[in-house]
């Protein structure tokens, strides 16, 4: 980038080539985050009142001071200046007194190799860049400062007054209202707020003349550029997709990059109906509807051998026509399965699953986890000659060379039942079908995969254990479930932590990592990362990880399945067979320094350790002073844990000890030993406790070493309070 090759060199060279610089402003009306007429508006009012024009705009709420920070330094790498945690070195800071730092609005940082960095508010003020260097006789770097800790700054180091420091702030305006984030690199040949002031201009003079005809200027050549700059710059950033929303007083522009929205650019209202005119002429659409939602298909040709097909769908909003536009570009298309983010465990069982000659291979997660992607690199890997491959899509989003693909149209009768349908009479060996959302389909899929056909497909829902409950819920008997499938894949997309600005992050509690699910044991060794933001990512993100979950159908899976278990006992068997759940999977990935523990914890859930109803949910007694809660002689075999309050153990009408620690289990030794109860408990005071059913113990001890090893504690400190309590009694006699 130009700005930045001149901003490293000496300050003479800086001088000199002064006049090829592009002030902040016009840079972001080039982008398109600020049309041009926005712009003259801010420099009519900025030549009244003064002011930076930055902070003018911020005050129009035509961008947020956020906006232009992640514009400057990602478009231009000027880093940004975080001066509520940095301190300016001493030798630096003494190079400027208050009014000079204030007359630039600037401040000294340090003197980096001879070098001097100035956190600026407005770093494109080459002027007073110029100045700065002839008055330290330094060359000077600059950094990006929010205007808010800059006054905050000289307040600390300046000493200034209450009243020089409220000068230096605007009044309060709107700037916060909407939460802009600038994206990426601009494109240099596409000069948006130009484009987008002339369109402006010339539907302001149609639109007098012609109010209600909402096709006004749609075939106008600067609107074509601008919708045509809209999609390119979108192919160009690596966009997922592209929304253009309507508001009472505006349109917003926004992309989806990495799982995130962002504002591009908003538009003047009246642009409207001719944008979305024009987008409907390109998606065959019809233009006149407007009152029901429209799908529809642009292809572009972004160079001489990249076509990039966007799936278009309008939506009329309170507002008009929302429209959102998904990139379904080959190119992006990640089809490796060694880069989708699998650990080396679940690529290999991931590997034998799709090797097999038959059966069913789920993959399931929320809509955007990335499930198609996961199924087309199945797919790919498995695309040779000698394989017969069809797939039923809704929407085909990439094409494979070699593989027949049907694009599935419920509005014909091409469902996604119909075309499997049709699919077996083609001899294939392995199928694809888009998702399985109603009993037809699931039967086909289901019964296809039991006569040797390798089945891929789809389901919505949030992990393993849960798709196997959805099928069975669709109508599907359980044994048949249980011997089609071979494994059953949940995901989701973790944003990725930028390689560039990755850094460890200390000091977090040990409470909030248990919490988060890592074991006591592993704390020492638990490592958190994240991004700190720079000009090559987003907010210390750039690109997306996979976290997965798999589910291989072993034998004892398999039986249980048949059993009709309950979710969580399938999970627990799950684990024990080897599955990784989402949670612990994205530890993993955590420590391994790809993702945040804030996208973790936002993205998967912490399963309650999988543990059967009855330990769940066991009932829960409130007892008053004296009452019996086991009697002496009695052969039920319940045991109990006391919650709150004390109790009283006496045998043959004498106390014999006192339960008072909350947690600790009593009454276990009549269910273990199966003998009538030894000892009376009654509440001393007020307690609660828990009741489980004495037929479960033995089941409990063996599969909940947590639950076992507690209930042994409690057994033996009674043990050992019983022992002196019987030493004390026999020594009484004695004296
Ligand atoms: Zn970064």
């Amino acid at each position: 980038m130009a700005v930045q090759d001149e901003r490293k060199s000496s300050f003479k060279k800086t001088i000199q080539d002064d006049t090829k610089r592009e002030k902040l402003a016009d840079l972001l009306r080039r982008d398109g985050r600020i049309t041009g007429r926005q712009l003259k508006e801010a420099e009519d009012l900025q030549k009244k009142k003064g002011g930076w024009i930055g902070h003018v705009l911020i005050k129009l709420g035509y961008i947020t001071e956020d906006a232009i920070l992640n514009f400057v330094s990602r478009n231009m790498s000027i880093p940004v200046a975080e001066l509520a945690k940095e301190n300016p070195a001493p030798d630096a800071l003494k190079l400027f007194d208050f009014a000079f730092a204030k007359t630039h609005m600037a401040l000294p940082m340090e003197i980096d190799a001879g070098t001097l960095v100035v956190a600026m508010v407005d770093p494109t003020n080459f002027a007073a860049i110029e100045e700065i260097a002839n008055k330290t006789k330094l060359p000077v770097k600059t950094k990006i400062a929010r205007l808010k800790e800059l006054a905050d700054a000289y307040k600390k180091h300046y000493s200034i007054s209450d009243e020089d420091y409220k000068a230096l702030l605007p009044v309060e305006g709107e700037e916060d209202k909407a939460d802009h984030k600038a994206s990426d690199k601009p494109e240099a040949s596409i000069d948006l707020g130009e484009i987008i002031s002339s369109v402006e201009d010339e539907l302001e003079i149609a639109e007098e003349e012609d109010d209600d005809e909402g096709m006004v200027g749609a075939g106008d050549a600067a609107l074509i550029q601008l919708v045509n700059g809209i999609l390119v710059k979108a192919v160009n950033q690596g966009v997922s997709d592209i929304h253009i929303e309507p508001y009472e007083k505006m349109m917003r522009v926004r992309y989806r990059k990495d799982g995130t929205l962002t504002q591009v650019m908003t538009l003047p209202l009246q642009m409207k109906n001719a944008l979305t005119s024009r987008i409907k002429i390109m998606a065959n659409l019809n233009i006149a509807e407007k009152r029901v939602p429209q799908d529809g298909r642009i292809k572009i040709k972004v160079s001489k051998t990249r076509v990039v097909d966007f799936r278009v769908s309008i939506l009329p909003t309170l507002f008009g026509e929302s429209t959102v536009m998904r990139l379904l570009d080959p190119g992006k298309l990640q089809v490796d399965l060694t880069k989708l983010g699998f650990s080396q465990d679940a690529l290999d069982k991931f590997n034998l699953a799709i090797e097999a000659p038959q059966g069913l291979v789920l993959v399931t997660g929320p809509t955007g986890s990335g499930k198609t992607n996961t199924l087309y690199s199945a797919i790919n890997a498995l695309n040779t000659e000698d394989v017969k491959i069809l797939t039923a899509e809704d929407p085909v989003e990439f094409n494979f060379q070699g593989i027949n693909q049907v694009l599935v149209r419920n509005e014909v009768g091409l469902t996604f039942a119909a075309a499997l349908k049709s699919f077996l009479r083609q001899d294939p060996e392995i199928i694809l079908v888009g998702e399985i959302r109603d009993m037809e389909t699931a039967e086909i899929a289901i019964k296809a995969a039991m006569t040797g056909h390798l089945v891929f497909s789809t389901l919505h829902t949030n992990d393993c254990p849960a798709t196997v409950a959805r099928i069975i819920d669709i109508g599907i008997p359980p044994y048949m479930v249980s011997s089609a499938l071979i494994l059953i894949v949940a995901q989701r997309l973790l944003r990725r932590i930028c390689t560039k600005c990755k850094r460890q992050v200390e000091g977090i509690p040990h409470k909030a990592l248990l919490e988060a699910g890592y074991l006591k044991e592993e704390l020492p060794n638990v490592k958190i990362y994240e991004g700190a933001g720079c000009g090559s990512c987003n907010n210390g993100y750039k690109g997306r990880v996979g976290n997965f979950e798999l589910m291989a159908c072993t034998d004892p899976l398999k039986i249980a399945i048949t059993a009709r278990v309950g979710e969580d006992v399938l999970r627990k068997i799950a684990i024990k067979e080897g599955m990784i759940t989402l949670r612990r999977d994205g530890l993993n990935k955590m420590v391994e320094g790809m993702t945040t523990m804030e996208e973790v914890i936002a993205n998967t859930v912490l399963q309650k350790e999988a543990l059967p109803a009855y330990l769940l949910n066991p009932d829960e007694l409130i007892f008053e002073d004296g009452d019996l809660i086991i009697r002496e002689g009695n052969t039920d075999k319940n045991f109990y844990q006391l919650l709150q309050g004390g109790l009283i153990i006496t045998k043959n009408g004498r106390v014999v000890g006192e339960i008072t620690q909350p947690g600790e289990y009593f009454g276990e030794m009549s269910s273990l030993m199966n003998q009538p109860r030894t000892a009376t408990v009654r509440s001393k005071g007020k307690s609660v406790v828990k009741v489980y059913p004495g037929d479960k113990l033995r089941e409990t001890i063996d599969n909940y070493p947590d639950i076992a090893f507690t209930i042994v504690r409690s057994l033996m400190t009674r043990i050992n309070e019983a022992d002196k309590r019987l030493a004390r009694l026999g020594d009484r006699p004695a004296t």
